[in-house]
Formats: C-alpha cells, sequence, structure tokens
C-alpha cells in the first residue's frame, strides 16, 4: 500500500484516515489518481488537489454513514465512489454493531480495489455490466449459525462475492479460524481470495490461458460439490505443503487458484508498503545475499517476477520476527515450496498480460 501524506502539512497519513491529525483537515482519498486530497472549509463540501484544478465530492457512504473516505469526481452522476458502488446488500444497519462491522468490512474492501486499480484488473460494477461487473453483498445470519457449512457462505457466484459480516467480527473469526485449523484468517484475505475467483473467470474461463492454466493447477472440471465434501470429510493430503500455499488450495483447481491469487495480492501490496517506506534488511547473523533485502522498486510495476519473490522471503522471515517481537502471531505463516513459486508466477504472467492487452 501506498503512503500518503496530508496536502496541506505534509503529515504521514494512513490509507483509512479522514481527518489530519496534525492540521485537523478532512481528508478523501481519489481512485482514479490514487491520492489522498484535503477539503478546504470555504470551498462548501468540495475537496481539490494542490495543484490541480480537479475538485471532487464524497462517496455518499462517507457523508451518510461514514464508512468510506473516497470521494467522487465533482460532476459525476455517480453519488458512490469506485468501491462503493460494487455494494449489491449493505448490513441491516438497524441492527446495532452492525454499522461498525460494516465499517470495517469496507476498510478492507477498498484495500482489495486499491490493488486491482494500481494492477489495472478489469474493474466494473454490475450496474455498468451486468454479466462480467463485480458485485459484494455483506449478510450475517444468527451468532449460533456461524459455522463454515450452515450458513451464510462467503463466496463468489457469477461476479457476485458474499461475505459473512461475522467475519469482521474479531471473536467470531478467531473461532471459525481455529474451527477450520487455518494458521491465517482475516478479512482482507477472504476479499482476496474471492476477488481470485470473479478474476478467473474474466481472466482464464474464456482465454487462450484456460490449458496452460490447468496444466499448472490442475483439472477445473473435477465436480466442484464433490471436492469438497471430501476435502472436508478427508482432510487435505499428507503432503499438501509441497504444492499448495494452504491445504484449502489442494481441494480443487478453482480453490488452489483463488488462495494463490490471494498470496500474489499479499506479497505485492505488501512489498509495496516496504517499498514506500525505503525497508531494507540485511540479518547480521548471517551474511548470505539470500536473506537480505532493500524493496528499491514498485511491485506492482515489476516485470521480473523473480524480484518480487527474492525480495519477499527475506522480508518476511523479518516480518514474523518483528510480529513475535510483539508477542504476535507470524504475520506470513507461509511457506512458499517451488511448485507454488512457479503457481504464483503464472498468476503474475496472466496479470501482466491483461495490462498490455487493456
Ligand atoms: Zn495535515
Ligand atoms: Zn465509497
Ligand atoms: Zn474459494
Amino acid at each position: 500500500m501506498r503512503l500518503f501524506n496530508c496536502p496541506v502539512c505534509s503529515n504521514l497519513l494512513y490509507f483509512e484516515n479522514v481527518t489530519c491529525n496534525q492540521c485537523g483537515h478532512e481528508l478523501g482519498f481519489v481512485p482514479e489518481i490514487l491520492k489522498i486530497v484535503a477539503f478546504k472549509p470555504q470551498e462548501a463540501a468540495v475537496f481539490t488537489v494542490a495543484g490541480s484544478d480537479n475538485r471532487y465530492k464524497k462517496c455518499r457512504n462517507y457523508y451518510e454513514h461514514n464508512v468510506c473516505n473516497w470521494l467522487v469526481p465533482e460532476f459525476d452522476e455517480e453519488e458512490y465512489c469506485k468501491a462503493c458502488r460494487l455494494n449489491d446488500t449493505i448490513p441491516n444497519l438497524e441492527l446495532e454493531g452492525n454499522r461498525i462491522l460494516w465499517h470495517t468490512m469496507e476498510k478492507e474492501k477498498r484495500r482489495l480495489i486499491y490493488s486491482a486499480l494500481q494492477l489495472n484488473l478489469p474493474l466494473m460494477s454490475k450496474d455498468e455490466n451486468e454479466q462480467d461487473g463485480l458485485s459484494f453483498s455483506f449478510l450475517s445470519d444468527s451468532p449460533a449459525q456461524f459455522s463454515e457449512r450452515e450458513k451464510v457462505l462467503t463466496g463468489h457466484s457469477q461476479g457476485h462475492i458474499t461475505i459473512n459480516l461475522a467475519e469482521a467480527d474479531p471473536a467470531e473469526r478467531e473461532r471459525m479460524r481455529d474451527q477450520m485449523a487455518e494458521p491465517y484468517r482475516t478479512i482482507l484475505g477472504h476479499f482476496r481470495h474471492e476477488s481470485g475467483h470473479y478474476y478467473w473467470d474474466r481472466l482464464i474461463a474464456n482465454s487462450d490461458y484456460l490449458q496452460a492454466c490447468r496444466n499448472v493447477f490442475g483439472d477445473d472440471t473435477e465436480n466442484y460439490g464433490d471436492a469438497l465434501q471430501s476435502h472436508y470429510t478427508q482432510g487435505p493430503a499428507e503432503n499438501w505443503q509441497e504444492q499448495f500455499v494452504s491445504s484449502y488450495a489442494s481441494s480443487h483447481a478453482w480453490e488452489d487458484w483463488a488462495e494463490t491469487w490471494a498470496h500474489y495480492l499479499h506479497i505485492v501490496d505488501t512489498l509495496d508498503t516496504a517499498w514506500q517506506f525505503n525497508l531494507q534488511a540485511k540479518p547480521r547473523a548471517v551474511s548470505s545475499e539470500d536473506y537480505e533485502t532493500d524493496v528499491n522498486f514498485n511491485p506492482y510495476a515489476q516485470r521480473d517476477f523473480s524480484r518480487i519473490v527474492a525480495h519477499w522471503i527475506p522480508l518476511t522471515f523479518a516480518l514474523n520476527s518483528l510480529n513475535r517481537s510483539m508477542g504476535h502471531n507470524h504475520a506470513y505463516p507461509f511457506v512458499l515450496s517451488p511448485v507454488v513459486i512457479a503457481k504464483l508466477e503464472f498468476v503474475h504472467k496472466v496479470i501482466k498480460q491483461q495490462e498490455i492487452v487493456a
């Protein structure tokens, strides 16, 4: 994630900031230019970009519900920003606590949309294109029903991503993580995974990549329901780590693709943050370039995948060690085998190729 600073006082900001805590100006993110801009009080609800004539208004979810901090060009007919206009069903806001859970969801969703914009991935709403568009629904069921199989299923179907709102509750999410014996479960991880299914439909299904994708990820025509059923009843193969990034990835070729896709986004976006901080690591304990990293390139624009991987592995070792020093679990509790790296490279190639075509 890019690092932003306040256009008025230069204070460093987080992507989610709505006001600058140094100068007090109200802020908004403009997805068209990937920048945070400031609101000047005398300009009556119009945000301006320093050094530009462009003017913006708040997304409706910003001024109405305070769950968004993105902006829309001033004279755009759209009331919602590029991220919010993808919403199909939002939580019932009459129910106490739902607005907070929804806010948490939207924060993570915007990080996914940021990555899609950075990678120039096709992105359109169902209003723009019913068939190929993307939409999100945030649905809830009673906590008693919250289990992986008998509830609102988090998943993807024909461009429609459904997320169980309970995933925004840390206690519920941790309970599910434990029940599923997963090393990592986050909302952003869900968004990245489900977007993988969407982009499989967009970039692979009817493309020249389909056969190559099958060569790398296996046969996606295998019965999906049966495959998941056998994954849940029999568990993964003993040596799944050699072939798959997670045990769930071993359940079906589509899940393998979606898991690998999610990891590609984890890697590129975290490297982006490291690049923005000019992060370098050179462990004192060893003298080997294999453990050193100096992220001095924009990973979203990087064409050479070997550079991405060469910097990612040492970065995760440093990141995990920092996390452990704070008593947290590993930030990235995964091992990338050579087979998994080859799968990630395939995802990278598909994304870079569609940039050229687009
Ligand atoms: Zn400021
Ligand atoms: Zn919005
Ligand atoms: Zn999936």
